[in-house]
């Protein structure tokens, strides 16, 4: 039953993190979406504004000409008609030939707007996910994948020892049966069966004494040594020299007497392996663990 609701709990947390990651994919896709939109309208409006500016150089060249036309018409009354005349001829063709090559720029600018408004905006095809985006979330993830994968090592541990507990006590109680119907006698099967009541008896009492031993450990090291902080972490490369794992990624990270860093689980099980605290030694300087002295 626990370990169901363990897996149901981290799966809701997995499922919420794989959502947000996504989410923040299609953010990043929107986003882009919408720039290029943008671009395209700005690149649109580009060309419209050409063309009103082409236009507006239009109307001040047509100004220009009717100017200088009445210009001309004006001179005509004065005196030196012929060469104001000629001037105004000249700058009548001027203005033509320039509204013709606007007219003519126009154009292009006309047919480069109508190009660029058949082409659609293509970025759902040319989008390319950036995997940078969301590598927190995904450290965050595999670090949630391994705490859990913990948790469910701890509860299985629960219940093996309550298991072999289990098996313990009803092999004791197979024996009291046993000789209970059979009476105690003093004879060869009475001795085979204390051995056997025994032995089953110092397992049992072995094993709630495990139990504690490493339910003690566990609250030790919590207690007992600080938690390391990221430049110890960098101090010793971001690897775990137990486990051989990162450490920033996984799980927490204690720092033990001598100054090294090790998983809190793979320091557990060195304390676990040297039966106590005290004699816990630290796996590359040999120091004691709990106050980096040497041992000898
Ligand atoms: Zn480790
Ligand atoms: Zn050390």
């Amino acid at each position: 039953h626990i370990h169901v609701s363990l897996d149901q709990t981290h799966e809701q947390q997995v499922q919420q993190l794989e959502e947000e990651i996504l989410q923040r994919h299609q953010r990043a896709r929107e986003e882009a979406e919408a720039r290029s939109m943008q671009q395209h309208a700005a690149a649109r409006r580009q060309t419209n504004e050409d063309v009103d500016e082409a236009r507006q150089w239009e109307q001040a060249a047509a100004e220009g000409m009717t100017a200088t036309t009445s210009n001309r018409d004006d001179d005509d009354d004065g005196d030196m008609d012929d060469d104001e005349s000629s001037h105004g001829d000249n700058s009548v063709t001027g203005v033509t030939a320039r509204q013709q090559q606007e007219q003519q720029q126009r154009r292009q600018r006309a047919t480069a707007t109508a190009t660029t408004r058949t082409t659609p905006p293509s970025t759902s095809s040319t989008y390319i996910p950036d995997p940078s985006l969301t590598t927190d979330l995904e450290q965050q993830l595999e670090a949630m994948e391994l705490s859990h994968q913990y948790k469910r090592v701890a509860v299985l541990e629960r219940i093996l020892f309550w298991l072999e507990l289990l098996q313990h006590a009803v092999t004791i109680a197979h024996f009291c049966h046993v000789w209970k119907l059979h009476s105690l006698q003093f004879t060869l099967i009475d001795g085979v069966l204390l051995i056997h009541l025994h032995s089953a008896f110092s397992a049992a009492m072995k094993k709630i004494a495990e139990r504690r031993n490493y339910l003690r450990i566990a609250r030790d090291l919590d207690g007992l040594f600080e938690d390391a902080n990221d430049v110890d972490m960098r101090k010793a490369g971001d690897l775990c020299c137990i486990c051989l794992g990162s450490m920033t990624t996984s799980g927490s990270v204690k720092k033990v007497g001598c100054g090294h860093v090790y998983h809190t689980h793979c320091l557990r099980e060195v304390v676990e392996r040297a039966r106590s605290m005290e004699t816990a030694q630290c796996p590359l300087c040999r120091a004691r663990v709990l106050d980096g002295s040497s041992p000898n």
